[in-house]
């Protein structure tokens, strides 16, 4: 008999038939006659209870139908007076892997996601951690649906790259040089010649400068891909390595830009409230109940009515010198309560800040521009004024930067005075530079982190959270 799913089974009228259904046991809850098992197979965050009389079934195998334990069961589809519409009265119950009750770590209590975290390859059997994977792949699918429909090009950028010029964090170094005892230079440092890559190589740390190419060929690209920074950030908001989004437009400026970040994040998140409502339920119940001891004003606000409040309200698009002039001027400040105290032009906004203006402030996302050439790529298209870019940071409640982007200097001798001024390699760079030298045209992009967006939707609280197997700081297991 063909197995069928429990997503389809929850929503299936056809009571009095015959149905197989394979899974793996939530909970099992005995009494006199009868034995309710919850049975789980991922496909939806609900249960099937499966109703097993005892007088039916021979006592080892009840024995073993044990929280974890994966079970196959043939039953009758039944009309149920519980929670669920439907159950399942039990004819034959096979056990197709049993579970150590004494060994296995996922009992059916409340786990803390310190602990969670610890056993990565089993969380993804609890309720929390299957409706974070489920919604993350809902987001993956609609980022590629929502390019796809604007006529966007999907570009795959390589993951090893010689040049260490984008700048936006430590690299990882990719050799397979013996480390223990490396070919040396006659001034004793590494002959990285005799490399693989006959170079010194790393992992990416974004895609755009290849990006930044297929757009000059393609009008519209976009990137979806692992990035790589070895930034000694232990924060709930960095990891080692992350996947982003950077998509990447010719003849696009900045606020062609802003616009298309604004309407691709609004897309986004519409799309999780249109297709994960089930899940999006059960971790808003999730973080009600963590929150519930709180006092009210530190509770955040519900989940769903959070993500309608993104959706549909538009966000609020502020220069850079205006942002510090809000902070500068808040009762936070002088008051001393930022731990970065904000100090006029020039001040490198710290995720206090960004959120403070997000959430104290406005209380709407916010799209920050015309940042100080100083503390921003080289890349960025100067402005008039000849001390901002035309740079954009995307901040969102409880995230802080969700995106960062910008219009890029299409002119070439800019560039290259920039590029000279901030050290970065001119003559290694030249493959990018020709991008300037040969019909060179205005463009724009930005990077979304997924983790973030994924952090934003599910309101968990940790990015490490979001990823299947986080990489951290000293942390890289499984
Ligand atoms: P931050 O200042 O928050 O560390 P950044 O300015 O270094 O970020 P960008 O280089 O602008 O980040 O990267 C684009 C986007 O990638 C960011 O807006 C953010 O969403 C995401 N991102 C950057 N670094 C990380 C990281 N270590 N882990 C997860 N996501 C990240
Ligand atoms: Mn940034």
């Amino acid at each position: 008999m063909k197995r069928q799913e429990i997503k389809e089974i929850l929503s299936s009228e056809a009571f009095g038939s015959t149905i197989k259904v394979n899974g793996w046991v939530r909970t099992k809850r005995e009494s006199k006659n009868v034995n309710f098992i919850n049975l789980n197979d991922g496909t939806v965050i609900h249960n099937l209870q499966i109703v097993a009389d005892v007088n039916n079934f021979d006592e080892n195998i009840l024995k073993k139908i044990n929280t974890g334990a994966a079970i196959s069961v043939v039953g009758e589809l039944a009309e149920s007076g519980g929670q669920q519409r439907v159950e399942l009265i039990a004819k034959e119950i096979e056990v197709i892997g049993e579970a150590d009750p004494d060994k296995y770590p996922l009992q059916p209590k409340r786990h803390t996601l310190e602990f969670l975290r610890e056993i990565a390859h089993l969380r993804m059997r609890t309720n929390t951690f299957s409706a974070i994977f489920r919604i993350r792949h809902a987001m993956i699918y609609a980022v590629h649906t929502f390019f796809n429909n604007k006529g966007f090009f999907n570009m795959h950028t390589p993951i090893i790259t010689a040049s260490d010029a984008e700048g936006a964090g430590e690299m990882f170094q990719v050799t397979t040089l013996d480390m223990s005892n490396p070919p040396r230079n006659e001034d004793g440092s590494i002959d990285y010649s005799q490399d693989f890559f006959g170079k010194k190589t790393n992992l990416t740390v974004s895609g755009q400068l290849e990006g930044e190419l297929a757009a000059m060929a393609l009008s519209k690209i976009y990137t979806f891909g692992p990035t790589f920074r070895a930034e000694n950030s232990n924060t709930s908001r960095h990891l080692a390595e992350f996947w982003m989004i950077e998509p990447e437009m010719a003849f696009y400026d900045i606020n062609d830009n802003m616009d298309l970040a604004e309407e691709f994040l609004k897309y986004l998140i519409q799309y999780a409230l249109d297709n994960c409502m089930d899940d999006l339920e059960f971790l808003s119940q999730r973080l009600q109940q963590e929150e519930k001891d709180k006092p009210a004003d530190q509770r955040s606000m519900e989940l769903i009515e959070k993500l309608r409040f993104v959706a549909n309200n538009d966000f609020i698009r502020l220069t850079y010198t205006e942002a510090i002039e809000i902070l500068e001027n808040s009762k936070h400040n002088q008051k001393g309560k930022f731990q970065y105290p904000v100090k006029g032009f020039g001040t490198d906004l710290q995720s206090e800040h960004e959120r403070y203006l997000v959430e104290s402030h406005f209380k709407k996302p916010v799209i920050l521009t015309g940042y100080p050439a100083s503390i921003k790529a080289f890349y960025m298209k100067l402005n008039p004024d000849g001390r901002t870019v035309a740079a954009m940071d995307v901040l969102f409640p409880q995230i802080g930067e969700i995106i960062g982007g910008s219009q890029r200097e299409e002119n070439y001798e800019v560039l290259v005075e920039k590029m000279e001024k901030m050290g970065v390699p001119v003559e290694e760079m030249s493959w990018y530079l020709d991008t300037r030298r040969f019909g060179s045209v205005p463009h724009s992009g930005f990077g979304l982190g997924f983790e973030r967006l994924i952090t934003f939707v599910t309101g968990m609280g940790n990015i490490r959270d979001v990823i299947a197997f986080a990489r951290t700081p000293k942390n890289c297991e499984f």
